[in-house]
């Protein structure tokens, strides 16, 4: 019997993806570069097994395909993508669809997009989170392509996602690169979340002098309230685990550099293109950036030295509030920017992308999901095209209630010389975004000045340049 899918590519998460589809009964064929790993596949994936077709050329595994094909290739992102492509285009048929999982930049989706628009076959790029626990027992799936081509493939991949409650984690959201752009901005948020996360436990550390396993106790306690989330709760487990090599915690034997593979640094290319402040996001990638000069840190300590952490809070619990409420603030911060970038894309690349949607399927299933997650799906169900999250009524209370905190917390960091760019952005944020006359008029005016760029006058006036005389350039 012929599969009625096929999956190119069995490393971490391909593999992991095609024992979830074959899990929820679906047929599936599957294709690796090197033949040795598909027989290993095969061999470990047990009762499985049954409704596996292992394939070690391209002609067995298309041949194993019913038509039309659905096809995911689920390997390295990049160049290998093309070529792979190629290589698998030759043996297709019309109305075959070829669906890109990895984490492809947008702009190559929607290149493989164009490409394939006049040749019979279809291409979808879709946006897979969760890590491999996400793909093994239900990820979120963010999906971008022809509406057709998603009717296609919806009945699979709903089986396969994650559900929130019974809602599957799973959505079409546009044509060629939006998925791809959703999955991007996912990742972004992410980043700040995490960086923010980890300036706030580097506040419990290096501030108030708690141990690794202290701080998990009191991320472990947030998980039951306002911040309960998927990375507090991995935040926990990670801060209590104990190193087997040297019985000390786990973390404090892990070196201080954060890698990156690309996608929070397109996450701010794209939020620049598009004119949208996302600056929780940009922190964090700034900030993995520094973590990764850690020879140059090291130097300057010894030039510098560390300030003295300022005195500490007198009242530690209601100091320990403030650190949540702050990490609460921040986050509602980089949420916002990040829904603002997807807003101003959906525009420019004319995709209508469903905020609410959005929101829902990343519920759960994904890095990110979270309680939290929920009321934005809420805010955005009542409203949504609303400018910014933070002027929805759910969350503009939100943030009353906890910008006090946010200002005690990046202010108790700032004295005591510990380095929270992502927390102090998203109060920068607040106070930049609140504030109905801010400082440009003297940019505009030093502008106007050395540019001649001229300026509008608050009272609509027509005298466009200032009285700057002699000194002043014209141009
Ligand atoms: P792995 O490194 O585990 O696997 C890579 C796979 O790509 C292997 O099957 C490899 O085949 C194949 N491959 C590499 N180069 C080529 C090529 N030129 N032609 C054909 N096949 C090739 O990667 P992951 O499973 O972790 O990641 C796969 C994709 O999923 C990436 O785009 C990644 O960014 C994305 N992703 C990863 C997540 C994660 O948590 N790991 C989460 C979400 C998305 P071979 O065995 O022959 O080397």
């Amino acid at each position: 019997e012929q599969a009625e899918i096929g999956l190119i590519g069995l490393g971490v998460m391909g593999s992991n993806l095609a024992l979830n589809i074959a899990e929820k009964g679906n047929r599936i064929a599957v294709f690796n570069r090197t033949p040795a790993r598909t027989k290993e596949f095969v061999a470990e994936a047990g009762d499985l097994a049954g409704n596996i077709i292992g394939c070690e050329t391209i002609e067995e595994f298309v041949a194993a395909i019913r038509p039309p094909r659905p096809i995911i290739i689920m390997i390295k992102a990049g160049d290998a993508v093309d070529q792979q492509m190629e290589l698998l285009k030759p043996h297709l048929s019309a109305n075959d669809i070829m669906i890109d999982a990895g984490n492809a930049n947008f702009h190559d989706t929607i290149r493989r997009f164009d490409n394939l628009k006049d040749s019979g076959l279809t291409f979808i790029g879709m946006g897979v989170s969760g890590g491999e626990e996400g793909a093994r027992h239900g990820p979120s799936i963010m999906v971008g392509g022809t509406e057709d081509s998603w009717k296609r493939v919806e009945k699979v991949l709903t089986s396969i996602s994650a559900k929130f409650n019974d809602d599957p984690c799973v959505a079409w959201l546009g044509t060629d690169g939006a998925g791809h752009f959703v999955k991007t901005i996912h990742n972004g948020i992410e980043y700040a979340d995490m960086q923010m996360i980890a300036e706030i436990y580097g506040i419990l550390r290096d501030g108030l002098g708690m141990s690794a396993a202290e701080i998990g106790d009191v991320f472990g306690q947030w998980n039951k309230g306002r911040l309960n989330s998927y990375l507090i709760e991995i935040s926990e487990k990670v801060l209590k685990a104990t190193d087997p090599i040297t019985g000390q915690p786990m973390v404090d034997v892990i070196v201080d550099a954060a890698g990156q593979k690309g996608t929070g640094k397109w996450s701010v290319i794209e939020a620049q293109n598009l004119g949208i402040a996302a600056t929780g996001i940009e922190a964090a990638v700034a900030g993995r950036v520094l973590s990764s000069q850690k020879k140059e840190r090291e130097a300057a300590e010894k030039i510098f030295g560390l300030p003295k952490p300022a005195e500490k809070p007198h009242d530690g619990m209601a100091f320990l509030a403030d650190l949540e409420s702050a990490l609460l603030a921040a986050k509602i911060a980089a949420y916002a920017q990040g829904f603002a970038v997807m807003a101003a894309a959906s525009k420019e690349f004319g995709w209508s992308l469903p905020m609410p949607t959005i929101a829902k399927i990343w519920r759960e299933g994904c890095i990110i999901r979270s309680q939290f997650l929920d009321e934005i799906t809420s805010a955005f169900t009542k409203e949504p095209d609303v400018a910014n999250l933070i002027v929805t009524p759910a969350f503009s209370q939100m943030v009353k209630d906890t910008d006090a905190a946010l200002r005690r917390v990046v202010s108790y960091a700032a004295l005591s010389g510990l380095p929270v760019p992502a927390l102090a952005s998203a109060l920068s944020y607040f106070d930049s975004y609140r504030r109905g006359r801010g400082t440009a008029n003297l940019i505009q005016a030093q502008r106007d000045f050395f540019g001649a760029h001229g300026f509008e006058r608050v009272d609509g006036k027509e005298y466009h340049h200032g009285p700057w005389g002699s000194g002043a350039s014209i141009y």
